[in-house]
């Protein structure tokens, strides 16, 4: 299987040979074309497996396929437990979206949240976040979610044991019912399956 079979547009093989990445992972192969057609996706996938560029690539693309809203309001939320991951996941963004037009921002707690209300106000189509800090950048008007078409919930059992489950919930609800939805997890817990019912309409299973 190579990049050029998983209905990639040129841009983002380009930034994909760039990284001198050859072939897609197995997360990779089977995750790609199902963001692409526009399904929810629950995938189990462990760190290490390739597993952000599976869900970062093939939302780069459907973003780059649709229209920007005015004000550049985030039209991607990528939740994740860590500020350590939120900007692994950012630079990600950064890295395959080099030939694109998209812009893409990051927010954590631990630092000050001036810089980050200003930073936000210029407007981001991707938005990654960890989910204490989003909600008060919310609640201080710095970030509107009703124009978000897709979002990302990276390493959900790793945010359900940190307890994040209430921030979730909260932001979740805040969100346009019609949207994509796409859950990575190590682990399927039952906890994780109920997530999942709540959030995902008819997803497609991955498994690596
Ligand atoms: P992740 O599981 O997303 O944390 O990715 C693990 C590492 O694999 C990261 O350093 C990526 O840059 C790298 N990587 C992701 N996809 C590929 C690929 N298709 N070929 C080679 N390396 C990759």
């Amino acid at each position: 299987m190579k990049f050029t079979d998983l209905g990639l547009s040129a841009p983002l093989l380009q930034a994909l040979t760039d990284k001198g990445y050859t072939s897609p992972s197995p997360v990779q192969e089977k995750a790609i074309p199902l963001v692409l057609a526009g399904h929810d996706l629950m995938a189990a996938a462990q760190t290490g497996t390739g597993k952000t560029a599976a869900f970062v690539v093939p939302m780069l693309q459907r973003l780059a396929e649709g229209t920007r809203t005015r004000d550049r309001q985030v039209r991607a939320l990528v939740l994740t437990p860590t500020r350590e991951l939120a900007a692994q996941v950012h630079q990600s963004a950064v890295d395959y979206g080099a030939r694109s037009e998209l812009s893409a921002s990051v927010v954590f707690g631990g630092v000050k949240i001036n810089p980050q209300i200003a930073k936000l106000k210029r407007g981001s189509d991707i938005l990654v976040a960890t989910p204490g800090r989003l909600l008060d950048l919310h609640q201080q008007g710095a970030v509107a979610f009703d124009r978000v078409e897709i979002l990302v919930l990276d390493e959900a059992d790793r945010m359900l044991d940190m307890g994040f489950i209430h921030d979730i919930r909260r932001i979740v609800a805040l969100m346009p019912k019609k949207r994509q939805t796409l859950m990575f997890s190590a682990t399927f817990s039952g906890e994780i399956r109920r997530l999942a019912e709540g959030y995902l309409n008819n997803p497609k299973q991955v498994e690596v």
